[in-house]
């Protein structure tokens, strides 16, 4: 049976950015998709912001990782010419309750080591966005917008360049352990299955990443993923200049998400969105009758958007840990030796900030896999 040395389920974002970490010392790497290129899941179905790390529980792994993977993806971007604007970004308060949520947020994101939050009065607001409505407001500089398909091809590129090999159009249907290695069971586009061995084994399948675990025999409720769908509308009639930076309301404590949200992208179109629904199967329609309901969440401070301005547009499912109205869940990024599976390299619940970590989290698997070679 062929035998290699490291295998990594997925090429999402997160898959590429580890296959790029590691090809850069390893040999013998491989990257296995069932679908026909990188990127046709979560890694596509997001907002494309690099977020600048001010949600998540200090000394999460969220907020390391944020924080670390910002700095790599804009020094990456500037070095490889990865089309990306660190545009800025606010987070706008309005009523009483609104601004005591935004004084907290402010402390996490410097609590989080986010150095560059200011909080900024109506008279600024209103220098800045004047067409937007706010009292108060955080402003995060070092937020900003990246061609995630750009990135996605990049890396893809560099790890081809660096001796690594990704198939597509095959999925890993069985795993199990045989001494120091695993046995891959994987199955190609005419339903013919084959076994290789692996020594290191990287799960990075996003969705299907709590699956590729429970084949493994890993059979623990913590890693049972949960889908959060979030969808968008897209906002026509020329709206998107009324808005120079990405504006987010404060995020309601009953909610799953940031709070539907205004984004630029880089063609220089505006969208609103995510909402979260949790969703028992994956399916990315988007429900038109909800555009009343994106319209009346951002109308108080958008006021310059009708809700003719609005169509759907994409969705996408956050891979997530915890149900609704649970407490936060941080990334598992877990060597299984515990579990009797030493080179088993889990990545689950890698939902946002996923994108903004990629490179970050790349390197947390180089330290772990150091030790087996
Ligand atoms: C609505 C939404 C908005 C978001 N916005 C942002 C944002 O603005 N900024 C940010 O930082 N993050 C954001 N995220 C999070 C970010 O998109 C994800 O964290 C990231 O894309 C995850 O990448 P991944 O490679 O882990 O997963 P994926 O992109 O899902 O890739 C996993 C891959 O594994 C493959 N796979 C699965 N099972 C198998 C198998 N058995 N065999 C072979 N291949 C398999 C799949 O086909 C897939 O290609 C958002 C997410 C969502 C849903």
């Amino acid at each position: 049976m062929e035998r290699i040395n490291i295998t990594i389920i997925g090429a999402g974002v997160v898959g590429l950015a580890v296959g790029y970490e590691l090809s850069k010392k390893y040999r013998d790497i491989f990257i296995i998709e069932k679908n026909f290129s990188f990127g046709q899941e979560t890694s596509s179905r997001n907002s494309e912001v690099i977020h600048s790390g001010i949600y998540y529980p200090q000394d999460s792994l969220k907020a390391k990782t944020c924080r670390e993977g910002k700095i790599l993806l804009y020094d990456f971007c500037l070095k490889y010419n990865i089309p990306h604007k660190k545009i800025g970004k606010f987070i706008v308060a309005n009523s009483s309750e609104e601004e005591s949520g935004l004084y907290q947020l402010f402390q996490q994101g410097l609590n989080n080591g986010v150095e560059d939050l200011r909080l900024i009065a109506n008279n600024e607001i209103k220098n800045l966005e004047p067409n937007i409505r706010a009292k108060l407001a955080i402003y995060s500089g070092s937020t900003g917008i990246i061609d995630t398909h750009s990135l996605m091809k990049n890396l893809s590129e560099q790890f081809n360049m660096q001796g690594g090999n990704i198939v597509y159009n095959i999925e890993l249907v069985s795993i199990e352990k045989k001494g120091e290695d695993f046995i891959l069971r994987v199955r190609n586009g005419r339903g013919e299955e084959f076994n290789f061995l692996s020594r290191i084994v990287v799960n990075s399948a996003g969705l299907n990443s709590d699956k590729i675990a429970e084949m493994a025999g890993i059979i623990r409720d913590e890693y049972k993923l949960k889908y959060c769908k979030g969808d968008y509308f897209r906002v026509h009639n020329n709206k998107a200049r009324f808005i120079n930076r990405l504006i987010y309301p404060v995020p309601k404590k009953e909610r799953a998400g940031l709070g539907i949200h205004a984004t630029l992208d880089l063609g220089g179109g505006l969208r609103l969105g995510p909402d979260d629904e949790y969703v028992d199967r994956i399916g990315y329609n988007v429900d038109e009758s909800k555009k009343k309901i994106f319209y009346e969440s951002v109308r108080e401070f958008l006021p310059f958007i009708e809700q003719e301005d609005l169509s759907p547009d994409i969705s996408g499912i956050r891979p997530r840990l915890q149900g609704p109205r649970e407490d936060f869940r941080d990334f598992i990024i877990n060597d299984e030796f515990d579990f009797g599976l030493p080179g088993l390299i889990n990545l689950i619940g890698i939902e946002s900030p996923g994108l903004t970590a990629c490179l970050c989290i790349a390197r947390i698997v180089r330290e772990m896999v150091r030790k087996y070679f």
